[in-house]
């Protein structure tokens, strides 16, 4: 199974991502956990040049982050899938149509076309959407060192990527589950595990 986690910065996504699979492999499911954009080396490479510098154009962002997914999915994510290894993913496609579609205001079915050709058939199979009020996301990432990509002051935007994700995960319900992530860290872990226990274990 690919389960995946989706979310503004600050929302917990590492943290849950990484105690997940922690959880699962203690429940005998063999279980990687990776991240976008990275989780492969070329796509590491992709992640630095995008992430160290300032914004790029929303299309070539949108080009340099697919490119790092397409090679994510071919080294790590389809061999471990193919072997029967579970993968939870710290971001996914969710962050594409959130930062470079909802954000950078790409057409959203360009957006789409790309999934199709690069993610087939890799699609997760159940997305965990944690979600935080901007402003908790803010100080939360400006805590640990700071927001990477926007303005600090951007309350606004970071309010736009969380009504993003909120309304993909109402469009998917089939797929998607918010969960509450302001509350505590153990918290979190727990309504994480009832959800993945509930829609792919039980
Ligand atoms: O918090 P994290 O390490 O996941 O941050 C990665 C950064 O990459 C975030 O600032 C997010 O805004 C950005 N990103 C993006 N588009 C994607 C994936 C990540 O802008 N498709």
């Amino acid at each position: 199974k690919l389960i995946t986690f989706e979310g503004g910065e600050g929302s917990g996504k590492s943290t849950q991502a990484r105690q997940l699979a922690e959880r699962l492999g203690a429940a005998n499911i063999s279980t990687i956990v990776t991240r976008e954009p990275g989780g492969a080396p070329l796509a590491e490479k992709i992640r630095d040049l995008v992430l160290s510098d300032r914004p790029a154009a929303a299309v070539t962002e949108l080009l340099l982050f697919a490119a790092a997914r397409a090679e994510h999915i071919a080294v790590t994510i389809a061999p471990a899938l193919g072997a029967g290894t579970w993968v939870v993913c710290d971001r996914y496609i969710d962050s594409s149509r959130v930062y470079q579609g909802d954000i950078g205001g790409i057409d959203k079915a360009f957006i789409r076309a790309i999934e199709q050709q690069t993610v087939t058939p890799w699609f997760p199979d159940l997305t965990l959407v944690l979600d935080v009020g901007a402003k908790v996301g803010m100080e939360r990432a400006q805590a640990r060192g700071g927001l990477t990509r926007f303005d600090a002051a951007s309350l606004a935007q970071h309010e736009q990527v969380r009504q993003g994700f909120l309304d993909l995960a109402m469009a998917e319900k089939d797929r998607c589950v918010v969960l509450n992530g302001a509350e505590p860290e153990a918290e979190v872990a727990e309504a994480v595990w009832k959800a993945v226990t509930e829609r792919l274990i039980a």
